[in-house]
């Protein structure tokens, strides 16, 4: 999946779990099993450039919504929704690193990574766009229903 839907997972985990090292875990397993549901992804390998353009509005975007939520919430669950914002990414800051350092960092990290990631979606079947782009939709509606129930 594209950042935001697993920062604002992560992020509305956080407004649930107050155990900072389950938290951790919890978003971190959250990105995975995002990862294993069909989705589209946008290419960041054809041009480092280009891709590193799309990372940098995927990451203001998420940051400019997780911020507009937790905005008028109380500072500890500020704390903990961008801690699990921040676990629920992390996976994919290590696949950054591996694939941008032409794949010098972290392979193993990658290999497990990418095994969630093809678990029911196997490597160059991508489900239809709308199938794709629908998934991420249902995973930050859902997150943004955390929010609202607040
Ligand atoms: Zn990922």
């Amino acid at each position: 999946m594209i950042i935001t839907p697993h920062v604002l997972a992560g992020a509305a985990l956080g407004t649930q779990i107050s155990n900072p090292v389950l938290l951790a875990v919890y978003a971190t397993i959250s990105h995975h099993v995002l990862d294993m549901v069909p989705h589209w992804d946008y290419d960041i390998l054809s041009s480092k450039k280009t891709g590193a353009r799309k990372i940098a509005f995927d990451i203001a975007l998420s940051g400019i919504v997780t911020f507009a939520l937790i905005w008028n919430l109380p500072f500890q669950t500020q704390a903990h929704a961008l801690w699990g914002g921040f676990w629920g990414i992390l996976p994919d800051g290590f696949l950054a690193l591996y694939l941008f350092s032409d794949k010098k960092y972290f392979p193993r990290y990658a290999q497990l990574h990418n095994f969630f990631h093809r678990l029911i979606i196997p490597k160059g079947h991508a489900p239809h766009f709308a199938i794709g782009l629908g998934t991420q939709i249902i995973a930050v509606l859902a997150a943004l229903n955390v929010f609202i129930s607040l």
